[in-house]
């Protein structure tokens, strides 16, 4: 497969999947696998299946689509635009919301398609993303739902850690499960999912801190790099290297560190600094910005580090390496979620699913 490319390990990701699901499983928690660092890949999401995840979250529509054959439900996790609530009831089973025109739109779909949508409503408990803030307003907009034919309340759900930074906590997860409590009791109904957030709520479990009352998790990096993200933690049993990127050496030559001439703007518009190291062993590699961050990249070969990046050339420093390259190698790089999620996304890299 041509270069770039970015190389998944099946079996440690499934390993992965099966861990996490242990996990969960443990603490009566079903646990839903979200594809959208992956575009939607739907040989990925069959991994997620396979490996115990219970349903399938995506946060775009047409990611959803692509897993249409998959037998388990799919949820729409961002909240549905107005203009695509045709395709959202179509193809996703289950969407979060936080909006009554959005909600009333979706009931109109659905009683075109004669289905019934189902909806979790989020509720913002500090991280100031989506989600309901005001607590008074949770009750008006139940009864609204509640009155709708063309959809059906199943429980509430929160999202941390994304825009905020704020942990997942017992205190502010408990509020959830309060709500759910109060809404049963005043409209006499059952609810039947707490969906208790991302790979950040995670740690909960692990400290025995999740609320009983949450049954339900969307998980991404921590399926995909085995992090729990409210700490950035490892999970014990799971591989942080089940997607590599692959680049190709188009240039590799000894040059100063500093560049010659007066320093004017680089590509991008900014004034660039140098530090003055003497001649050192430079290769370029077909990729850049349009591609990745270098950010996002952690060279394999730990002696080799990134010097730069324009559109399309990323500059390596091969000098403390010992490993001898050539015009034509290949260099790999450990990525992180951002950098997945942009190498999946760029259709000038190849996608191997080794
Ligand atoms: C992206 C997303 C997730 C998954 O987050 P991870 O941190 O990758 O586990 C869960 N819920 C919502 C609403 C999301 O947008």
């Amino acid at each position: 497969m041509s270069y770039p490319k970015i190389i998944i390990n099946k079996d440690k990701f499934k390993k992965n999947v099966e861990r996490l699901v242990e996990i969960c499983e443990k603490s009566n928690i079903s646990p839903g696998g979200v594809t959208k660092v992956f575009c939607g890949n739907e040989e990925l999401a069959k991994i997620y299946v396979e490996g115990g995840m219970r349903f399938l979250a995506d946060s775009r529509i047409q990611n959803i689509k692509r897993l249409y054959d998959i037998p388990v439900p799919k949820l729409m996790l961002r909240l549905p635009q107005i203009s695509e609530v045709d395709e959202v009831v179509k193809y996703a089973d289950i969407s979060l919301n936080s909006e009554q025109e959005t909600i009333e739109s979706l009931s109109i779909a659905a009683i075109k398609q004669k289905k019934v949508h189902d909806i979790i409503l989020m509720i913002d408990l500090g991280d100031l993303r989506e989600g309901i803030f005001a607590e008074d307003k949770i009750y008006d907009l139940v009864k609204i739902i509640l009155n709708l034919k063309g959809v059906r309340l199943i429980g509430f759900g929160t999202n941390l850690t994304c825009y905020g930074g704020v942990i997942p906590r017992k205190d502010n997860l408990n509020r959830l499960s309060t709500i759910k409590k109060k809404v049963e009791e005043e409209f006499n109904i059952q609810l039947e999912i707490l969906s208790g957030g991302n790979s950040s709520s995670l740690h909960l479990i692990e400290t025995g801190e999740m609320p009983e009352e949450i049954n339900q998790l969307r998980l991404g990096e921590a399926l995909v790099l085995g992090r729990e993200t409210a700490f950035g933690h490892q999970i014990s049993g799971t591989n942080n290297d089940c997607f590599k990127l692959a680049a190709e050496i188009i240039e590799l030559k000894e040059k100063p560190s500093l560049p010659l001439g007066e320093i004017g703007m680089d590509a991008f518009g900014r004034k660039p600094t140098f530090i003055d190291k003497g001649n050192r062993k430079r290769a370029i590699c077909a990729i850049g910005k349009q591609d990745i961050d270098i950010d996002d990249l952690i060279p394999e070969d730990n002696s080799i580090s990134i010097i730069g990046e324009s559109s399309d050339h990323l500059i390596i420093d091969i000098t403390e390496s010992n490993t001898i390259y050539k015009v034509g190698d290949e260099v790999l790089f450990n990525i992180n979620y951002g950098g997945i999620l942009k190498l999946m996304t760029s259709e000038y890299v190849s996608k191997e699913i080794i």
